[in-house]
C-alpha cells in the first residue's frame, strides 16, 4: 500500500511509524470492566509503573535538570495514595482507564486550589495521566520521543515548530504530516534538518504504529511495508543524485558567468555547520524567530547578542540577512501575544505589525543586532517581515539607521509590496522576496492548510507576474529567499526575472548550484519568459523545465 502527499524534502528515510497523537481522548464517563477487580487493579498499577519507568528513563537519558523534574513526574505515577483511589475506584466497577482519570482528577483539583508553584504541577498531573490512559487503551504515548532504537518516520497531523525543533536526523528517519504545504513549517524545518519530508498525505495518521514504511521525499511517497530490493533501490536512485550534485562547486553563477550569491536560510546557530558544508555564500534568511519559540520571557539584550554573533562570525566577509522576530500566525511566540482573538491569525498583528504595538521588543533587537555586528567583518543587512506600505517601511529603515545599521530592507510577502515595490524602495536598502507567504496572500490560502497546496504552488502565472513586479527597475536588489528558490528549476527562472541572490534550508543549495551551473542567463531569461506565457502552475513548470535542457541530465 502506498499513501501519496506532496515530497517537500527529498531523500530515501525508512523505518518504524511513530504516529504523534495530539491528545488522549477521555475515558468514557461510567465505563465499567469485565473480570476480576484484582486483574483490573494489577492492569492499572502496572501501567503506571510503565510511565513511571518511562519518564525515569528518559530523565537519565537527558541529565541535567530535566533528570530531576523527571524523576519528580515518575513519583507523582508511583505515588501510593493515587494508587487507593484508583483501586477503590474500580472495587466500585469502574474500568482501569476511567478510574485512572477520575483520580488524576482529584489530585489536580487540589494542586490547583493550592495556587502557585504547585497549581503549575498541574499540567504535569495531566500528562502523567494522558500517558497512563494511553497504556492502557493502547495508544501511543502523546508526545514525540526524542530517542529511539532506530530512527522511526514520525507521522502527525501537522507539527508545531517546537515539536520538530527539538529532534534531530539521529532519532527521525522522515516526516509525514496529514497537513502542511511545501511551505509549512513542517517543511521547512526538515529541509533544514536534512530529514525526508512528505506533506498533505491524506490518510497517514491512520497508519498503524510501529508498521515500517518507505518515504520517498522527494517523490512524496510512502510505502507501507516495502520489499528489501525496494528500499534498495530507493537508496540507490538517492545516492547516485547526490553524487552528481557534490560534482557541483564553487560560487552560484550560470554557466557563462554570471553571478548568483547562493545562500542559506537559518533558524539558529545551530544550522551554520550545514550552511558552510553545502557551500553557502552567506546568509539571506536568519529566522530569529526560530531561537525563541518556546520562551515565556523575552530573551535578554546579551543571549540575542550571542545568537547573532555567533552567525556573523562564521560568514567572514559574506553577508548575513538577518530578519527581526515574525511572531504571529504560524510562528506564535509567547512572550509576543496578539493583543486580542484573532479569527484569522495570518491576517492579525504578526511580523512588523507586531512591533508596531511592542516597538521596545524591535528596539531590544535592533541594539543586539548592531552590538553583534561591532567589529565584525561579514556584512550584516536587517530586513522586516510582512510589511505592506511606504510607512511601515520607513519607519523600520529609520529604526536602523538611528543604530548605525547601514543596510536596512523589507521583505515582500504581501502582494501591496510587489505591486508597489517602486515607492518601497526608495524607503529601504534591499527587498528580498518571501515566495511561502506572497503564494499565501496571492491566492488566499493558508499555507499551513494541506488541502491547499496546490495554491501555494510558486510556479502559478500570477505569482511569478508579482515576483517580476517587485524585481522591477527600481535600483534594489532583490532576492529570493522562499522555499522558491529551493527549486532547481524555478531557481532558474527566478535568475532569468532579474533576481539577484538566492536564499534556502543548506541541503537544497547544492541542487540549485548544480541547475544553475548547467545554463546561461540567456537560457533562465528564455525560461522565465516561457513560464510567464503560460496560464497554469503545470504549464508554467513544463514551458521551464523543456527551456532548460541539462536538468535531466542533472537527476534534477
Ligand atoms: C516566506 O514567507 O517566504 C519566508 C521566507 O518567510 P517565512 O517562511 O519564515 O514566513
Ligand atoms: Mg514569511
Amino acid at each position: 500500500m502506498t499513501v501519496a502527499g506532496v515530497g517537500v524534502s527529498p531523500g530515501i528515510g525508512h523505518g518504524p511509524v511513530y504516529v504523534l497523537t495530539a491528545s488522549v481522548p477521555e475515558p468514557p464517563e461510567g465505563a465499567t470492566y469485565v473480570g476480576e477487580a484484582d486483574e483490573e487493579k494489577a492492569r492499572a498499577h502496572a501501567a503506571l509503573e510503565k510511565v513511571a519507568a518511562d519518564l525515569e528513563a528518559r530523565g537519565v537519558r537527558a541529565g541535567g535538570e530535566a533528570k530531576d523534574v523527571l524523576a519528580a513526574q515518575a513519583l507523582m505515577a508511583r505515588d501510593p495514595g493515587l494508587a487507593v483511589g484508583v483501586d477503590a475506584l474500580i472495587d466500585r466497577g469502574t474500568a482501569a482507564e476511567r478510574a485512572v482519570y477520575d483520580s488524576f482528577g482529584t489530585y489536580r483539583d487540589l494542586l490547583t486550589s493550592a495556587g502557585g508553584y504547585l497549581g503549575e504541577r498541574a499540567a504535569d498531573l495531566d500528562d502523567i495521566r494522558d500517558r497512563t490512559v494511553a497504556v492502557l487503551t493502547g495508544r501511543a504515548m502523546p508526545g514525540v520521543p526524542d530517542v529511539a532504537a532506530e530512527p522511526y518516520v514520525l507521522v502527525a497531523r501537522d507539527l508545531a515548530p517546537a515539536d520538530t525543533a527539538l529532534l534531530s536526523k539521529d532519532v527521525v528517519a522522515a516526516f509525514v504530516t496529514e497537513e502542511g504545504g511545501p511551505t509549512s513549517h513542517t517543511a521547512i524545518l526538515a529541509r533544514a534538518m536534512g530529514v525526508p519530508a512528505v506533506v498533505a498525505a491524506r490518510g497517514a495518521t491512520g497508519l498503524t504504529p510501529g508498521v515500517r514504511v518507505l518515504v520517498d521525499g522527494a517523490a512524496g511517497t510512502v510505502t507501507v511495508e516495502p520489499g528489501e530490493r525496494e528500499v534498495a533501490a530507493a537508496r540507490r536512485r538517492s545516492e547516485s543524485r547526490e553524487q552528481a550534485l557534490r560534482a557541483a562547486t564553487g560560487p552560484g553563477g550560470t554557466s557563462d558567468g554570471h553571478a548568483v550569491p547562493l545562500l542559506a536560510n537559518l533558524g539558529g546557530p545551530g544550522e551554520v555547520k550545514a550552511a558552510l558544508a553545502n557551500g553557502a555564500e552567506g546568509v539571506g534568511l536568519y529566522r530569529t524567530e526560530f531561537l525563541f519559540l518556546d520562551r515565556k520571557q523575552p530573551p535578554t539584550g546579551a543571549e540575542q547578542e550571542t545568537a547573532y554573533r555567533a552567525v556573523l562570525e562564521a560568514f567572514p566577509g559574506g553577508k548575513v540577512v538577518v530578519r527581526t522576530l515574525d511572531a504571529g500566525a504560524d510562528k506564535p511566540l509567547a512572550f509576543l501575544p496578539p493583543q486580542g482573538e484573532e479569527p484569522n491569525p495570518a491576517l492579525g498583528e504578526r511580523g512588523l505589525r507586531m512591533f508596531r504595538v511592542h516597538p521596545e521588543v524591535m528596539a531590544g533587537q535592533l541594539d543586539a543586532l548592531a552590538r553583534a555586528a561591532e567589529g565584525l567583518p561579514a556584512r550584516l543587512q536587517v530586513m522586516a517581515p510582512m510589511v505592506a506600505t511606504v510607512e511601515e517601511a520607513t519607519w523600520f529603515t529609520e529604526a536602523c539607521r538611528a543604530r548605525g545599521l547601514t543596510s536596512a530592507g523589507v521583505m515582500i510577502e504581501v502582494p501591496a509590496a510587489a505591486l508597489r515595490a517602486g515607492d518601497l524602495a526608495a524607503a529601504v536598502d534591499f527587498f528580498s522576496i518571501g515566495t511561502n507567504d506572497l503564494a499565501q496572500y496571492t491566492f488566499a490560502a493558508d499555507r499551513q492548510v494541506g488541502a491547499l497546496s496546490a495554491l501555494q504552488d510558486a510556479w502559478q502565472p500570477a505569482l511569478l507576474d508579482l515576483i517580476a513586479l517587485a524585481v522591477g527597475e527600481h535600483g534594489r536588489p532583490c532576492g529570493v529567499c522562499g522555499e522558491a528558490a529551493a527549486d532547481p528549476v524555478l531557481a532558474c527562472v527566478l535568475v532569468g526575472l532579474g533576481v539577484a541572490t538566492l536564499s534556502m534550508s543548506a541541503p537544497s543549495l547544492p541542487a540549485v548550484r548544480a541547475g544553475l551551473a548547467g545554463h546561461t542567463l540567456a537560457q533562465c531569461r528564455a525560461a522565465a519568459e516561457a513560464a510567464r506565457a503560460q496560464s497554469t502552475a503545470a504549464g508554467a513548470r513544463a514551458a521551464a523545465r523543456a527551456a532548460l535542457p541539462r536538468l535531466a541530465a542533472l537527476g534534477l
